[in-house]
């Protein structure tokens, strides 16, 4: 089972995907996880991949690819994956097209979150995320218990540098450059559930996990 999360930077996708990763227990993967850990351990790729993440760029397909193959190809994903990023232009999804083809395996659906810019850009500055175990707080929505401090793990919590308002700004410019595209990509292949998350109406990650679970079972 394949299922993909699209959605504007700090939409929602990773808290999103965190849950359905529970409660159908295959893995939510992260590419800007993925990235960062490059980074900071300052590995061959993280020092390329870190020109493109810290200006709020594109990381080039091949290299997307490349990681998302390898990465999928681990023992933990034999029976599928929850995609949070990995798909972000019209290219990566048609090697993703062929990657599949090749494994066999399929895209089950692709959930893609819709939020109101305004609310785009209060989460991403707000977001914090722990240096330790990366779970991800937001200091209005969903603050941790003691303000730096990581609930779950007690280790600092951090704001990317990418998390800024200036450079959340290009990161949605990209997004509806590079991004929005794939909603009709994947509408066209009978794959696209467009849902709203947004705190304006009171629907929030939880509500929005459960019927992307109820989506799958129809
Ligand atoms: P957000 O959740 O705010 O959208 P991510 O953590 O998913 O941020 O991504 C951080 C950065 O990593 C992006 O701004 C981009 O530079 C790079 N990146 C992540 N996924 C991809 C991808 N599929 N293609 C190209 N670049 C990517
Ligand atoms: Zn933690």
């Amino acid at each position: 089972m394949i299922i993909i999360m699209l959605g504007a930077p700090a939409s929602g996708k990773g808290s999103v995907a965190e849950i359905v990763s529970e409660k159908l227990n295959i893995p939510a993967i992260s590419s800007g996880d993925i990235f960062r850990k490059h980074i900071t351990e300052k590995t061959e790729i993280g020092l390329k991949l870190n020109e493109y993440v810290t200006k709020g760029e594109l990381v080039p397909d091949s290299i997307v690819i490349e990681m998302l193959k390898e990465r999928l190809s681990e023992e933990d994903a034999k029976d599928g994956a929850i995609l949070d990023g990995f798909i972000r232009t019209i290219p990566q999804a048609e090697a993703f097209d062929k990657m599949l083809e090749e494994t066999g395996n399929k895209i089950n659906i692709v959930v893609n979150l819709e939020v109101p810019e305004q609310e785009i850009l209060e989460r991403v500055t707000n977001r914090r995320i722990c240096k330790k175990c990366k779970a991800v707080y937001n200091t209005v929505l969903s603050p941790s218990k003691v303000e730096g401090i990581c609930d779950k793990c007690g280790g600092e919590l951090y704001q990317r540098d990418d998390d800024t308002l200036e450079k959340a700004k290009n990161r949605l410019n990209v997004y509806y450059k590079e991004t929005a595209p794939l909603t009709e990509y994947y509408k066209n292949k009978g794959l696209l559930y467009s849902t709203v998350l947004s705190k304006s109406i009171n629907r929030m990650k939880d509500e929005v996990a459960k019927d992307v679970v109820a989506e799958l079972g129809k």
